[in-house]
């Protein structure tokens, strides 16, 4: 098995980004694929996965600096499109998960962006 795969076929993110399994999607690109998190924690909640099938934050390597970089950029642009940018007076919340005891139960990197408590006043 390689080292680092694109890919895993027993992961339920894989399947999602890859079709095999339904999510309701907000937004795609060549690198990320960003769905509604089916158990909300806040009237907004997406989760913004690269399709590269990385585990956690604690498998990157150097070479996804990049990557990692597009996810905070990703994050923003996807902020801004629902609504919730700090630019137009709102605001949300990141947070990323690492490991079993850091409250990650998929191991699929992936960015939790949380907001509209508040999103009227
Ligand atoms: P974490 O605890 O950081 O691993 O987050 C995993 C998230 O994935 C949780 O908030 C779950 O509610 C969410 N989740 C699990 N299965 C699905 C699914 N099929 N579609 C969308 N979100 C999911
Ligand atoms: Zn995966």
């Amino acid at each position: 098995m390689a080292k680092k795969e694109l890919k895993n076929m027993d992961c339920l993110f894989c399947k999602i980004i890859n079709k095999e399994s339904p999510a309701d999607i907000v937004y795609e690109d060549q690198n990320f694929v960003a769905f509604n998190d089916i158990n909300p924690k806040a009237p907004l909640h997406i989760l913004i996965v690269p399709r590269k099938h990385i585990p956690s934050v604690d498998h990157l390597e150097d070479q996804e600096k990049e990557l990692i970089g597009e996810l905070f950029l990703t994050a923003k642009k996807i902020a801004k499109e629902q609504g919730v940018s700090s630019k137009d007076g709102k605001g949300y919340r990141l947070i990323l998960n690492v490991g079993k005891e850091g409250g990650q139960i998929v191991d699929h990197l992936h960015l939790h962006l949380l907001g509209k408590w508040n999103n009227d006043k």
